[in-house]
């Protein structure tokens, strides 16, 4: 390392009021600590990303900004766009000011002292470092089996992510700038980052609980985000289905056969049940089956329709010559 590089944070925010002024205090004090090291320029910012919140938490940040322009930086979205799309927002206004970025949630379960190891892992060369969490003791037995459920359930179905890793890392520049090549709407960066490459590696750290308000994931959500990952990586789902659909069909012909011999036997009055029951199995089978193949399409819907994924009404920075209003 010649001289230290630009270090930016990018921290969604959806109704963070509670917490908000904890975690800029929190981030402040590691910023002038990292800054005191030599390991990031004073050009470093921290840009909080307000994601359509309802709440204070604009107004929080523009106060931040406004009392230190040198430290602080926002980005106000036009609506709430979800999580994902409140990142990517960050990442690609910062791709261009930045050499290297650091995404975190705003609730401080992410570990604020795990920075200064990710920083020195960058200038040792790699260009993603991977937070992952060691354990998930402060988790409630329902949200870890869950959640561990899904990292196995989306390796088995093909797509690779990285275990116990949600969405705390540091991405260099370069890295930033492939990611902005990725046009899909259905974003699932857990899933694009490991198939951008280069050199990676993992740092761990505790995640903790949240620091106040409440979280904005519930099961529904959860739910609804592990088949984004899953359809989204993988279309394993499409293929399990053919091998079903082979599966049965073996089956029906063994049933026919079945059927056949019956009827010549002369005992084919009682076939009801099997009538029944094969008629339902197949039923549920096959609506179980368009539903998957819907999901492919739907999401083919939304791609084909390339909408903006999220939409930034305001840009506060003073790296900018002059804040933009797009
Ligand atoms: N978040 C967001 N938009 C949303 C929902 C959440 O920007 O629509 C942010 C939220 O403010 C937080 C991060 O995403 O910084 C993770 O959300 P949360 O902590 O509620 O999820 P959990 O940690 O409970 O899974
Ligand atoms: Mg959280």
């Amino acid at each position: 390392m010649d001289k230290p590089e630009i270090l930016y944070m990018v921290v969604p925010c959806y109704n963070e009021q509670e917490v908000l002024h904890e975690t800029a205090e929190q981030l402040k004090n590691k910023y002038n600590a990292l800054m005191a090291e030599g390991l990031i320029s004073k050009e470093s910012r921290i840009v909080f990303v307000n994601d359509g919140s309802s709440d204070q938490t604009w107004g929080i940040i523009r106060e931040l900004h406004e009392t230190e322009p040198q430290l602080f930086s926002g980005i106000d979205l036009a609506h709430n766009s979800g999580h994902q799309n409140a990142v990517l927002a960050g990442l690609m206004t910062v791709k261009d000011i930045c050499d290297m970025c650091i995404t975190m949630d705003a609730d401080l379960q992410d570990d604020v002292d795990t920075i200064d190891e990710m920083v020195k892992k960058y200038y040792e060369g790699n260009q993603v470092v991977y937070g992952v969490r060691s354990a998930r003791d402060t988790d409630s037995f329902f949200k870890k089996s869950t959640a561990e459920g899904f990292y196995k359930f989306m390796k088995l179905m093909g797509a690779d992510v990285v275990y116990n890793h949600a969405d705390f890392r540091l991405m260099s520049k370069r890295v930033l700038q492939e990611l902005s090549g990725f046009r899909e709407v259905n974003l699932f960066l857990r899933g694009m980052v490991p198939l951008i490459g280069f050199k990676n590696c993992k740092v761990y750290y505790e995640r903790h609980e949240r620091a106040a308000g409440e979280s904005k994931y519930p099961l529904r959500k959860m739910l609804s985000f592990a088949i984004n990952g899953i359809t989204s990586f993988s279309t394993k789902p499409l293929k399990l289905i053919t091998t079903l659909g082979f599966v049965m069909s073996v089956a029906s012909i063994l049933a026919f056969i079945w059927a056949f011999i019956a009827k010549i036997g002369g005992f084919t009055e009682h076939g009801w049940s099997s009538t029944i029951c094969s008629i339902w199995l197949i039923g549920g089978l096959q609506l179980f089956c368009l539903g998957i193949i819907g999901e492919y399409i739907g999401k083919i819907y939304a791609e084909v329709k390339q909408r903006p994924r999220y939409i930034v009404a305001e840009f506060l920075s003073d790296a900018n010559e002059k804040n933009k209003e797009i």
